[in-house]
Protein backbone atom coordinates (compact mmCIF):
# COMPACT_ATOMS: atom_id res chain seq x y z
CA UNK A 1 0.00 0.00 0.00
CA UNK A 2 3.01 2.18 -0.81
CA UNK A 3 2.43 6.11 -1.70
CA UNK A 4 -1.78 5.86 -1.41
CA UNK A 5 -2.23 8.31 -3.78
CA UNK A 6 -6.14 9.33 -4.38
CA UNK A 7 -5.96 11.08 -8.00
CA UNK A 8 -8.78 10.17 -10.37
CA UNK A 9 -11.08 9.68 -7.38
CA UNK A 10 -13.65 11.37 -5.99
CA UNK A 11 -14.74 11.50 -2.09
CA UNK A 12 -17.53 12.30 -0.29
CA UNK A 13 -16.84 13.78 3.42
CA UNK A 14 -20.29 13.86 5.47
CA UNK A 15 -19.82 16.22 9.00
CA UNK A 16 -16.34 16.61 7.00
CA UNK A 17 -16.58 21.10 7.84
CA UNK A 18 -15.28 19.87 11.38
CA UNK A 19 -13.73 17.59 14.06
CA UNK A 20 -12.98 14.22 12.13
CA UNK A 21 -14.13 14.84 8.83
CA UNK A 22 -12.52 17.86 8.03
CA UNK A 23 -8.97 16.17 8.77
CA UNK A 24 -10.10 13.21 6.51
CA UNK A 25 -11.43 15.61 4.08
CA UNK A 26 -7.97 17.60 3.79
CA UNK A 27 -5.88 14.26 3.85
CA UNK A 28 -7.97 13.00 0.86
CA UNK A 29 -7.55 16.35 -0.97
CA UNK A 30 -3.59 16.39 -0.49
CA UNK A 31 -3.45 13.34 -1.94
CA UNK A 32 -5.94 14.16 -4.70
CA UNK A 33 -8.93 13.65 -4.46
CA UNK A 34 -11.80 15.40 -5.39
CA UNK A 35 -13.78 16.20 -2.63
CA UNK A 36 -17.70 17.05 -1.72
CA UNK A 37 -17.24 18.69 1.73
CA UNK A 38 -21.01 17.68 3.15
CA UNK A 39 -21.77 19.20 6.25
CA UNK A 40 -25.15 21.14 7.97
CA UNK A 41 -23.08 22.87 10.61
CA UNK A 42 -25.76 22.88 13.00
CA UNK A 43 -24.42 22.68 16.69
CA UNK A 44 -22.84 19.17 18.78
CA UNK A 45 -26.91 18.39 19.63
CA UNK A 46 -28.09 19.08 16.00
CA UNK A 47 -30.13 21.67 16.19
CA UNK A 48 -29.52 25.32 13.85
CA UNK A 49 -27.11 24.96 10.41
CA UNK A 50 -24.32 26.94 9.35
CA UNK A 51 -23.77 26.92 5.32
CA UNK A 52 -19.96 28.37 6.24
CA UNK A 53 -18.31 25.50 7.88
CA UNK A 54 -18.55 22.89 4.74
CA UNK A 55 -17.56 25.92 2.94
CA UNK A 56 -14.95 26.69 4.65
CA UNK A 57 -13.06 23.59 4.07
CA UNK A 58 -13.62 23.15 0.93
CA UNK A 59 -12.08 26.41 0.64
CA UNK A 60 -9.43 25.60 2.27
CA UNK A 61 -8.58 22.61 0.23
CA UNK A 62 -8.53 24.97 -3.03
CA UNK A 63 -6.25 27.37 -1.41
CA UNK A 64 -4.01 24.46 -0.54
CA UNK A 65 -4.10 23.61 -4.80
CA UNK A 66 -6.84 21.04 -4.19
CA UNK A 67 -10.54 20.26 -5.45
CA UNK A 68 -13.24 20.27 -3.38
CA UNK A 69 -16.69 22.11 -2.83
CA UNK A 70 -18.79 22.62 0.12
CA UNK A 71 -22.13 20.75 0.22
CA UNK A 72 -24.81 22.14 3.28
CA UNK A 73 -27.29 19.53 3.11
CA UNK A 74 -27.94 17.11 6.03
CA UNK A 75 -27.13 13.67 5.79
CA UNK A 76 -30.78 12.67 5.55
CA UNK A 77 -30.82 14.39 2.14
CA UNK A 78 -28.01 12.05 1.02
CA UNK A 79 -29.58 11.86 -2.67
CA UNK A 80 -29.02 16.09 -2.95
CA UNK A 81 -25.57 15.40 -1.60
CA UNK A 82 -24.52 12.43 -4.10
CA UNK A 83 -26.21 14.44 -7.09
CA UNK A 84 -23.66 17.04 -5.90
CA UNK A 85 -21.18 15.12 -6.13
CA UNK A 86 -21.73 13.86 -10.11
CA UNK A 87 -22.92 17.02 -10.90
CA UNK A 88 -19.86 19.03 -10.03
CA UNK A 89 -17.25 15.83 -10.46
CA UNK A 90 -19.10 13.48 -12.93
CA UNK A 91 -18.60 10.25 -10.16
CA UNK A 92 -18.57 9.29 -6.40
CA UNK A 93 -16.13 6.46 -5.15
CA UNK A 94 -15.72 7.10 -2.05
CA UNK A 95 -18.17 7.84 0.72
CA UNK A 96 -16.54 8.64 4.68
CA UNK A 97 -19.78 8.68 6.53
CA UNK A 98 -18.89 10.41 9.26
CA UNK A 99 -21.47 13.25 10.42
CA UNK A 100 -22.67 13.00 13.50
CA UNK A 101 -24.40 14.61 16.85
CA UNK A 102 -25.12 13.71 20.42
CA UNK A 103 -28.38 13.65 22.35
CA UNK A 104 -26.89 12.21 25.27
CA UNK A 105 -29.31 11.20 28.39
CA UNK A 106 -29.82 8.50 30.48
CA UNK A 107 -32.66 6.18 28.97
CA UNK A 108 -35.45 6.75 31.66
CA UNK A 109 -35.54 9.97 30.66
CA UNK A 110 -35.15 9.56 26.56
CA UNK A 111 -37.31 11.29 24.77
CA UNK A 112 -38.93 10.47 21.38
CA UNK A 113 -37.16 13.11 20.05
CA UNK A 114 -34.03 12.80 21.49
CA UNK A 115 -33.98 8.89 20.08
CA UNK A 116 -35.51 9.89 16.53
CA UNK A 117 -33.15 12.82 15.76
CA UNK A 118 -30.08 10.79 16.72
CA UNK A 119 -31.12 7.60 15.15
CA UNK A 120 -32.33 9.94 12.15
CA UNK A 121 -28.76 12.16 11.39
CA UNK A 122 -26.35 8.34 12.25
CA UNK A 123 -28.14 5.76 10.86
CA UNK A 124 -30.78 6.89 8.22
CA UNK A 125 -28.39 9.97 7.02
CA UNK A 126 -25.87 7.04 6.84
CA UNK A 127 -28.57 5.42 4.64
CA UNK A 128 -29.37 8.09 2.75
CA UNK A 129 -26.15 8.94 1.26
CA UNK A 130 -24.50 5.36 0.76
CA UNK A 131 -27.78 4.30 -0.83
CA UNK A 132 -27.99 7.31 -3.14
CA UNK A 133 -24.21 6.38 -4.18
CA UNK A 134 -24.78 2.95 -4.39
CA UNK A 135 -26.01 2.27 -7.88
CA UNK A 136 -23.20 4.66 -8.82
CA UNK A 137 -20.59 2.20 -7.30
CA UNK A 138 -22.17 -0.91 -8.44
CA UNK A 139 -22.22 0.30 -12.22
CA UNK A 140 -18.60 1.17 -12.26
CA UNK A 141 -17.91 -1.96 -10.04
CA UNK A 142 -15.82 0.32 -7.86
CA UNK A 143 -16.54 1.97 -4.42
CA UNK A 144 -14.75 2.47 -0.99
CA UNK A 145 -17.84 3.14 1.96
CA UNK A 146 -16.26 4.19 5.64
CA UNK A 147 -19.04 4.15 8.42
CA UNK A 148 -17.93 6.09 11.75
CA UNK A 149 -19.31 4.03 14.34
CA UNK A 150 -18.50 4.41 17.86
CA UNK A 151 -17.63 1.69 21.37
CA UNK A 152 -20.71 3.24 22.76
CA UNK A 153 -22.37 1.14 19.85
CA UNK A 154 -19.61 -1.89 20.78
CA UNK A 155 -20.34 -2.19 23.96
CA UNK A 156 -22.92 -0.25 25.21
CA UNK A 157 -22.44 3.18 27.47
CA UNK A 158 -24.54 4.90 30.34
CA UNK A 159 -26.78 7.92 28.59
CA UNK A 160 -25.97 6.81 25.20
CA UNK A 161 -28.73 4.61 23.99
CA UNK A 162 -29.85 6.19 20.87
CA UNK A 163 -26.19 6.77 20.05
CA UNK A 164 -25.10 3.31 20.29
CA UNK A 165 -28.01 2.09 18.87
CA UNK A 166 -27.39 3.82 15.95
CA UNK A 167 -24.09 3.44 15.67
CA UNK A 168 -24.62 -0.25 15.87
CA UNK A 169 -27.19 0.09 12.97
CA UNK A 170 -24.78 1.41 11.33
CA UNK A 171 -22.00 -1.80 11.59
CA UNK A 172 -25.15 -3.89 10.52
CA UNK A 173 -25.35 -1.62 7.58
CA UNK A 174 -21.70 -2.03 6.90
CA UNK A 175 -21.52 -5.99 7.29
CA UNK A 176 -24.26 -6.78 4.91
CA UNK A 177 -23.39 -3.95 2.31
CA UNK A 178 -19.74 -5.55 2.55
CA UNK A 179 -21.30 -9.08 1.75
CA UNK A 180 -23.62 -7.44 -1.28
CA UNK A 181 -20.73 -5.03 -2.91
CA UNK A 182 -17.81 -7.35 -2.46
CA UNK A 183 -18.59 -8.86 -5.89
CA UNK A 184 -18.83 -5.56 -7.33
CA UNK A 185 -15.45 -4.40 -6.00
CA UNK A 186 -17.17 -2.37 -3.39
CA UNK A 187 -15.28 -2.08 0.03
CA UNK A 188 -17.06 -1.37 3.26
CA UNK A 189 -15.75 -0.70 6.44
CA UNK A 190 -16.23 0.38 10.08
CA UNK A 191 -14.08 2.49 12.12
CA UNK A 192 -14.70 3.16 15.98
CA UNK A 193 -12.44 6.26 16.68
CA UNK A 194 -11.65 8.33 19.81
CA UNK A 195 -10.78 11.77 19.16
CA UNK A 196 -10.26 15.49 20.45
CA UNK A 197 -13.64 16.88 19.40
CA UNK A 198 -16.55 19.16 19.79
CA UNK A 199 -18.43 15.79 20.89
CA UNK A 200 -15.76 14.72 23.13
CA UNK A 201 -14.08 17.61 24.77
CA UNK A 202 -17.04 18.01 27.79
CA UNK A 203 -16.57 14.64 28.46
CA UNK A 204 -13.02 13.66 28.55
CA UNK A 205 -9.97 14.69 30.75
CA UNK A 206 -7.62 17.23 29.02
CA UNK A 207 -4.68 15.85 29.22
CA UNK A 208 -6.93 13.08 27.72
CA UNK A 209 -7.66 15.36 24.92
CA UNK A 210 -4.39 16.14 23.87
CA UNK A 211 -2.98 12.82 22.65
CA UNK A 212 -6.28 12.38 20.84
CA UNK A 213 -5.51 14.31 17.52
CA UNK A 214 -8.00 13.63 14.58
CA UNK A 215 -5.33 13.34 12.14
CA UNK A 216 -4.30 10.20 14.11
CA UNK A 217 -7.50 8.69 12.77
CA UNK A 218 -7.12 9.84 9.43
CA UNK A 219 -4.74 7.17 8.38
CA UNK A 220 -6.96 4.57 8.90
CA UNK A 221 -9.72 6.10 6.96
CA UNK A 222 -7.16 6.95 4.02
CA UNK A 223 -5.94 3.09 3.84
CA UNK A 224 -9.53 1.90 4.15
CA UNK A 225 -10.64 4.40 1.32
CA UNK A 226 -7.58 3.49 -0.92
CA UNK A 227 -7.59 1.15 -3.78
CA UNK A 228 -5.79 -1.25 -2.27
CA UNK A 229 -8.07 -0.95 0.69
CA UNK A 230 -7.34 -4.74 2.18
CA UNK A 231 -10.56 -5.18 3.88
CA UNK A 232 -13.63 -5.94 3.77
CA UNK A 233 -16.52 -5.71 6.04
CA UNK A 234 -14.34 -5.19 8.97
CA UNK A 235 -14.28 -3.29 12.26
CA UNK A 236 -11.44 -1.76 13.65
CA UNK A 237 -11.00 0.73 16.48
CA UNK A 238 -8.52 3.71 16.69
CA UNK A 239 -7.00 6.43 18.65
CA UNK A 240 -4.15 8.32 19.91
CA UNK A 241 -1.83 6.45 17.15
CA UNK A 242 -3.12 3.13 18.41
CA UNK A 243 -5.09 0.69 15.77
CA UNK A 244 -6.44 -2.18 16.09
CA UNK A 245 -9.49 -5.26 14.51
CA UNK A 246 -12.32 -6.01 16.40
CA UNK A 247 -14.18 -9.13 15.97
CA UNK A 248 -16.93 -10.95 16.98
CA UNK A 249 -16.08 -14.19 19.37
CA UNK A 250 -18.33 -17.61 20.05
CA UNK A 251 -17.92 -19.97 22.57
CA UNK A 252 -17.77 -23.96 21.33
CA UNK A 253 -20.80 -24.07 23.70
CA UNK A 254 -22.63 -26.79 24.23
CA UNK A 255 -25.49 -28.55 22.80
CA UNK A 256 -27.79 -31.46 23.74
CA UNK A 257 -28.97 -33.66 20.85
CA UNK A 258 -32.31 -31.86 19.19
CA UNK A 259 -34.43 -34.97 19.89
CA UNK A 260 -34.31 -34.86 23.58
CA UNK A 261 -35.33 -31.75 24.36
CA UNK A 262 -33.80 -29.72 26.35
CA UNK A 263 -34.84 -27.90 29.74
CA UNK A 264 -33.67 -24.87 31.53
CA UNK A 265 -32.42 -26.64 34.67
CA UNK A 266 -30.44 -28.72 31.90
CA UNK A 267 -29.07 -25.22 30.67
CA UNK A 268 -28.65 -23.80 33.64
CA UNK A 269 -26.30 -26.73 34.60
CA UNK A 270 -24.52 -26.29 31.12
CA UNK A 271 -23.74 -22.51 31.77
CA UNK A 272 -20.70 -22.96 32.81
CA UNK A 273 -19.71 -24.43 29.29
CA UNK A 274 -21.52 -21.68 27.53
CA UNK A 275 -19.56 -19.18 28.86
CA UNK A 276 -16.40 -20.58 28.74
CA UNK A 277 -14.27 -19.32 25.65
CA UNK A 278 -11.61 -21.67 25.54
CA UNK A 279 -10.82 -22.51 22.21
CA UNK A 280 -13.61 -20.06 20.87
CA UNK A 281 -14.32 -19.25 17.15
CA UNK A 282 -14.95 -15.99 15.16
CA UNK A 283 -17.67 -16.35 12.71
CA UNK A 284 -16.76 -14.44 9.70
CA UNK A 285 -20.27 -14.72 7.86
CA UNK A 286 -24.17 -15.93 8.46
CA UNK A 287 -22.84 -19.38 6.79
CA UNK A 288 -19.84 -20.25 9.23
CA UNK A 289 -22.32 -18.92 12.07
CA UNK A 290 -24.89 -21.36 11.11
CA UNK A 291 -22.96 -24.64 10.56
CA UNK A 292 -23.22 -25.56 14.62
CA UNK A 293 -27.07 -25.23 14.04
CA UNK A 294 -26.65 -26.93 11.10
CA UNK A 295 -24.66 -29.81 12.58
CA UNK A 296 -26.48 -30.15 15.42
CA UNK A 297 -29.78 -30.88 13.05
CA UNK A 298 -27.75 -32.99 11.14
CA UNK A 299 -28.18 -30.47 7.82
CA UNK A 300 -24.68 -29.52 5.96
CA UNK A 301 -25.68 -25.35 5.77
CA UNK A 302 -22.28 -24.44 4.26
CA UNK A 303 -23.67 -26.49 0.88
CA UNK A 304 -26.81 -24.31 0.29
P1 LIG B 1 -17.84 16.99 15.24
O1 LIG B 1 -19.03 17.53 15.91
O2 LIG B 1 -16.58 17.78 15.23
O3 LIG B 1 -18.17 16.64 13.72
C1 LIG B 1 -19.42 16.15 13.29
C2 LIG B 1 -19.85 16.96 12.09
O4 LIG B 1 -21.08 16.44 11.57
C3 LIG B 1 -20.13 18.43 12.46
O5 LIG B 1 -19.37 19.29 11.64
C4 LIG B 1 -21.62 18.59 12.19
O6 LIG B 1 -21.99 19.87 11.71
C5 LIG B 1 -21.87 17.52 11.15
N1 LIG B 1 -23.28 17.13 11.09
C6 LIG B 1 -24.10 16.88 12.13
N2 LIG B 1 -25.33 16.57 11.68
C7 LIG B 1 -25.28 16.63 10.32
C8 LIG B 1 -26.23 16.40 9.30
N3 LIG B 1 -27.51 16.07 9.57
N4 LIG B 1 -25.84 16.52 8.01
C9 LIG B 1 -24.56 16.87 7.70
N5 LIG B 1 -23.63 17.11 8.65
C10 LIG B 1 -23.97 16.98 9.94
O7 LIG B 1 -17.55 15.55 15.89
P2 LIG B 1 -16.50 14.38 15.58
O8 LIG B 1 -16.04 13.89 16.89
O9 LIG B 1 -15.53 14.78 14.56
O10 LIG B 1 -17.48 13.26 15.02
C11 LIG B 1 -17.37 12.67 13.75
C12 LIG B 1 -18.00 11.29 13.80
O11 LIG B 1 -17.21 10.43 14.62
C13 LIG B 1 -19.41 11.25 14.38
O12 LIG B 1 -20.19 10.34 13.65
C14 LIG B 1 -19.19 10.73 15.79
O13 LIG B 1 -20.33 10.08 16.29
C15 LIG B 1 -18.06 9.76 15.53
N6 LIG B 1 -17.31 9.41 16.73
C16 LIG B 1 -16.49 10.33 17.30
C17 LIG B 1 -15.79 9.96 18.43
C18 LIG B 1 -14.81 10.90 19.06
O14 LIG B 1 -14.11 10.47 19.99
N7 LIG B 1 -14.71 12.14 18.60
C19 LIG B 1 -15.96 8.70 19.01
C20 LIG B 1 -16.80 7.79 18.40
C21 LIG B 1 -17.47 8.16 17.25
Amino acid sequence: MDGLDFAGKVAVVTGGGQGLGRSHALALAARGARVVVNDLGGTADGAGSDTSVAQRVADEIRAAGGEAIGDTHSVLDGARIIENAIDSFGRVDIVINNAGILRDVAYHNLTGEQWRLVLDVHLNGTHAVTRAAWPHMRAQGYGRIVMTVSAAGIYGNFGQANYSAAKLGMLGLANTLAVEGGAKGIRVNSIAPVAASRLTETVMPAKLLEGLKPELITPLVLCLAHESCPANGALYEAGAGWYARVRWERSIGWSSPPEDGVTPEALAAAWDRIEDFTGAIHPKSVVESLAEVGRQAGVDLTLS
